[in-house]
């Protein structure tokens, strides 16, 4: 193997593997480091998204999702089944099969590309070199053009409540309990919270959600979070608002949670408990301090809007750089960086990042939320449709939610598009699309939607910010 590369990667996640794919895709020479193993020892790229994330939790959601179905729902469609039993271990080995099946298609993609995937350990050192400690094997000097630093992020821990891997765990423990808890406890409501929270009442567990903010889904818009949140009480959640845990204890049978909220001083007792208060960068023994990369206050690697860091030609992407923590975000990140060393245009519109909740019904939504528009003091208007009136909806069984569309009040430009709804990860795809192009509410409304599609409730939502939806009531 050559040490000299146009550009080396550190990190093979959704960040760093597409930076890598296309910079050799550009015609640089590439390699990428990426330490992470999987359960078989082999090294395993693709970062927490397709090992710990995004994939092994669409892969229980799903599964999950069709027990509970097949138990309370099925019947409805006139579909009699005998007892429906659950078979943990084989929902466990299909998540892991995909995970497998992904991880060692990222390995084909850096074959067919030319990409040189080294597996372990890299170092920043000054000058544009890098430390390769392979998992096996004597440590390598590597140089490079430019160096793309995508490090990824890791669980927060509570000080007060430290992982043990039994019975509190990070998300990562949550996607591989081999038995249903009895009774889960699940500390933060975000979008990793109520993902495993869901899968693991679908399974049977009694779940409390405890969340120290108020406001339930407080970066969503205030209508569909409230949709959710009554949706989610009704799937069983307990969920506890305003309720900061304090301290976890260790007993006999459990784990006794403290939490504090404005009635006062709580207790519960719990089997297991899911600690999902969010995520910090990752950069431990990543950079030599030579090396003049500047992390800010928050540990993240500081970088402007095309991801330089403080050094020269080394750039950082993904989640160990500000903005929100989504695969996608990085993945695009990726993209511009290894544009731009090609001479390229490279550009991320962070104003128009998709969210996505993929738990029954998805939650997903784009630009400002109504709160923030109040509060920027911006006329807008509103137009929404309720799944309940969607023919394909109700062909679905899954009438719940709505589409809200919030448009500017004089120019009718999209501001927002938020959804709680069946699907509304899949939706959201046409308002992000429609965004990027600075469409107007009346572009949404002269757009034809096919029939009977879940599409339709966009198009009626549209149409609903001027008054004019056909199957609603116009208020
Ligand atoms: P990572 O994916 O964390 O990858 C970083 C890689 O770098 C890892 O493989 C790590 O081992 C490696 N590494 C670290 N240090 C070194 C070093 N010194 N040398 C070599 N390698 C190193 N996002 C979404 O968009 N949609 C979702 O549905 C979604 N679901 C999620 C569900 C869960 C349970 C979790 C935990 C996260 C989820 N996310 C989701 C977030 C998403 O996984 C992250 O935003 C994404 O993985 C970040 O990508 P990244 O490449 O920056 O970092
Ligand atoms: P996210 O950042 O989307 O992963 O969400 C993490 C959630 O955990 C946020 O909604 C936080 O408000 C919440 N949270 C953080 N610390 C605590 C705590 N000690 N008790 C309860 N909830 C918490």
């Amino acid at each position: 193997m050559s040490s000299k590369f146009d550009v080396v990667v550190i990190g093979g996640g959704p960040a760093g593997y597409v930076a890598a794919i296309r910079a050799a895709q550009n015609g640089l020479s590439t390699a990428c480091i990426d330490a992470w193993v999987g359960s078989d020892d082999k090294p395993s790229p693709g970062g927490t998204c397709l090992n710990a994330g995004c994939i092994p939790s669409k892969a229980l959601l799903e599964s999950s999702e069709l027990y509970h179905r097949a138990r309370h729902e099925f019947s409805t469609h006139g579909i009699r089944l005998g007892e429906v039993g659950l078979d943990l271990a084989a929902m466990q080995a299909r998540k892991d099969a995909i995970v497998s099946q992904l991880c060692g298609g990222i390995q084909g993609l850096f074959k067919a590309n030319k990409v040189s995937s080294l597996a372990g350990h890299g170092r920043l050192l000054p000058g544009n070199k890098v430390e390769f400690r392979p998992h096996a094997g004597e440590p390598q000097l590597l140089e490079a053009e430019h160096v793309i630093l995508a490090t990824g992020s890791v669980p927060t821990e509570l000080k007060s409540l430290p992982f043990d891997g039994q019975r509190v765990v990070d998300s990562s423990g949550a996607l591989a309990f081999s038995a249903v808890p009895r009774r889960l406890g699940v500390i933060g409501a975000g979008v990793i919270g109520l993902e495993l929270g869901s899968v693991w009442r679908r399974l049977g567990a009694e779940v409390t959600v405890l969340e120290t903010m108020d406001r339930f889904l407080f970066m969503a818009d205030g209508q569909i979070a409230k949709e959710a949140e009554r949706q989610f009480r009704r799937q069983g959640l307990d969920i506890h608002l305003g309720a900061r845990v304090q301290s976890g204890e260790h007993g006999k049978d459990g784990v006794r949670l403290r939490y504090d909220d404005r009635q006062g001083s709580h207790e519960i007792e719990v089997d297991q408990v899911i600690v999902a208060v969010g995520r910090r960068p990752w950069t431990d023994g990543l950079l030599d301090p030579l090396a003049g990369v500047a992390l800010d206050e928050r540990g993240f690697i500081k970088v402007d809007e095309h991801c330089r860091t403080t050094a020269a030609n080394v750039w950082a992407i993904g989640d160990v750089v500000r903005g929100p923590m989504l695969a996608h975000k990085g993945s695009e990140e990726g993209v511009m960086v290894a544009d731009l060393l090609a001479g390229q245009y490279g550009h991320v519109n962070y104003a128009n990042i998709p969210s996505v909740i993929y738990t029954a019904p998805e939650i997903a939504w784009i630009g400002q939320t109504e709160e923030e528009l109040k509060q920027a003091g911006t006329a807008y208007k509103t137009g929404t449709f309720n799944f309940a009136a969607s023919g394909r909806a109700k062909a679905m069984d899954q009438a719940a939610g709505l589409v809200k569309i919030l448009a500017d009040a004089h120019t009718d430009a999209l501001l927002g598009v938020h959804i709680c709804g069946p699907m509304a990860g899949e939706l959201i795809g046409e308002a992000v699309l429609a965004m990027e192009f600075q469409a107007t509410a009346e572009d949404l409304q002269r757009t034809i939607h096919a029939h009977p599609t879940l599409t339709e409730a966009v198009h009626e939502a549209a149409l609903s910010v001027d008054k004019r939806a056909i199957h609603a009531i116009n208020r």
